[in-house]
């Protein structure tokens, strides 16, 4: 008899590790242990999520005939591990092999890969199949390649699947439409409604649980309304097709005061955990397009980022091997301010992507990557400690996904493999995005006087400190140009306001 473990976002039931299995032959384990769920403070929202989805998920198998063995979170004595767990099942010995689906981490696959010496079994570890490039099939595209750009993989990906093609063209003739997709938002604009989902009991059992057991979790837990079912997940995802699609292109970089989710689909945690499957939504997204009710710019755009960004992050990440998270480039050392925790700062821009962000276990890219993102680079944070911070606030967080666009495309911590130059810039890019400025206690026209916007200062302190590392870069010869066009007062003025506002934090 073989034992599948089915960790907590491989809730799918086409999973590798179930698939040509059958309740004859296989039982299942699934487990809810201390080790995955304190190993950086996860969000509560997260948690909750989580433990709620893998306890229908079980409920699926059940009624699917599977026998399995189900190990709820116990908050007195909670199974220490995922190990632990394995060990204690294998006990009576009933089991001759166990199968598990690869982890999304190289912690747990490195822990993973000396199970066999330690259970003296043998252990089945099987590729991902959820995915649409498989680890061969991005070793394959990126060998011989100089750069590794995500736009080349993209276009594979479009010839690939077939998506977005007019024969062997792409559809409408460009590959890429983001350059309409920049439009800032307006307030007066009518927002999409989200889809929310009151608890039922097992996930209301869930959420008192969570209350009980994590007091030292991050954000709010209440209220709870994100899906945990499949049924739920493909709610929403009608939701978002009908409802926000058509203008998901045109104000994908946009930013509003109290508006976390504009037109932003929402639907990142239910497929990183296995409830909505990518080609899917990518087909749907399509047919949208195809029937006349969502544009090109919206849908290419949306897209692309789940056969392209989605798919090239995670390749790189297998491709770079456990030390990338620990990458740093630029040398930087700065502790993570303590308002990320908080959201407690006088940057307006700050206080809206991370306050939203301990609300909702939420934010969109661009928060995440212009707003604290950008502000982490400039002041020169540690990126491992900021990757630890993304890893636990986001609902959709698993290092896979998360420590390449963390510590590759934010941070630049990897050199440039993943980007072309560092995203940093100054106040006036949040200011044309969004309607932070207007009401901050900032000015976003101000460079270096007291009352200036941070991000102002912090920016050419930025690249000033880094000139050894990053001038050569070809894309920053003009910032570097305009640099050394400014009079040394106005550079040791936009020093001086960078050291103030360093030593604030
Ligand atoms: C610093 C930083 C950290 C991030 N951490 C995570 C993370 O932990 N988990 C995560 O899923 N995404 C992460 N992203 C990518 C992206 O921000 C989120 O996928 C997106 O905000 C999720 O919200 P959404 O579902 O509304 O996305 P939408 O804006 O509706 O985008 C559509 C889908 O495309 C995919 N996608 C978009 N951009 C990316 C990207 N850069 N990389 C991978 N997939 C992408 C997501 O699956 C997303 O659901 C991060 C980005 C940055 C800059
Ligand atoms: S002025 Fe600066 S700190 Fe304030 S909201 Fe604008 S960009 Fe953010």
């Amino acid at each position: 008899m073989d034992l599948i473990l089915i960790l907590g976002d491989q809730l799918s039931p086409g999973m590798s590790s179930l698939a040509g299995r059958s309740p004859q032959s296989a039982e299942v384990l699934m487990a809810e242990v201390q080790a995955e769920a304190h190993y950086v403070p996860h969000h509560r929202k997260k948690i909750a999520f989580t433990f709620a989805a893998m306890r229908q998920f079980a409920q699926e198998l059940r009624d699917a005939g599977w026998t399995l063995t189900y190990k709820a979170y116990d908050a007195a004595t909670p199974c220490p591990s995922l190990a632990e767990a394995v060990a204690q099942c294998l006990e009576d010995g009933r089991y001759d092999r166990l199968i598990v689906t690869e982890p999304g981490e190289w912690r747990l696959r490195t822990e993973m890969e000396s199970w066999s010496d330690r259970f003296d079994l043998p252990v089945m570890l099987v590729e991902d199949t959820r995915f649409l490039a498989s680890h061969a099939d991005f070793e394959h595209w990126a060998e011989g390649r100089k750069q590794l750009r995500m736009e080349y993989f993209y276009r594979e990906m479009r010839k690939r699947t077939g998506l977005l093609m007019d024969g062997d063209k792409p559809e409408g003739g460009k590959w890429n439409y983001d350059a309409e997709n920049r439009k800032p938002a307006e307030a007066s604009l009518l927002m999409p409604k989200r889809a929310g989902f009151e608890p039922d009991r097992i996930t209301a059992e869930v959420l008192d649980l969570v209350d009980r057991a994590f007091p030292d979790a991050t954000g709010t837990l209440r209220p709870f309304t994100l899906a945990v079912t499949r049924e739920d997940a493909e709610t929403a995802r009608d939701h978002f097709i009908a409802q926000a699609l058509p203008l998901f292109g045109d104000y994908q970089d946009a930013m509003l005061t109290g508006e976390a989710f504009l037109w932003h689909s929402l639907l990142s945690t239910y497929l990183n955990a296995g409830l909505l499957d990518p080609m899917d939504l990518c087909r749907r997204a399509e047919a949208e397009y195809r029937a006349g009710r969502a544009p090109l710019n919206a849908v290419e755009g949306y897209i692309r980022q789940i056969i392209g960004w989605r798919e090239y992050v995670r390749g790189i990440y297998w491709r770079e091997g456990p030390d990338y998270v620990r990458r740093n480039a630029l040398g930087a050392t700065r502790a993570l301010p303590e308002f990320y925790w908080t959201g407690l700062t006088d940057m307006r821009c700050m206080r809206e992507a991370i306050g939203q962000t301990l609300e909702h276990g939420y934010a969109h890219h661009i928060h995440r990557l212009m707003v604290t993102g950008t502000f982490a680079l400039l002041a020169g944070v540690d990126p491992f400690e900021l990757h630890e911070w993304y890893l636990a606030v986001y609902t959709d967080a698993y290092e896979w996904v998360e420590a390449p666009n963390v510590i590759g495309m934010s941070q630049f911590a990897d050199g440039g493999l993943l980007g072309s130059k560092p995203y940093a810039a100054s106040g006036a890019y949040i200011d044309r995005m969004s309607d932070y400025c207007g009401e901050c206690r900032y000015n976003v026209k101000d460079k270096t006087d007291a009352n200036s916007c941070p991000f102002n200062s912090l920016y050419w302190d930025f690249l000033d400190r880094n000139q050894d590392k990053l001038r050569g870069n070809p894309r920053l010869g003009p910032v570097y140009r305009n640099w050394d066009r400014m009079s040394e007062e106005k550079q040791n003025a936009y020093r001086s306001r960078a050291a103030d506002v360093l030593a604030m934090l």
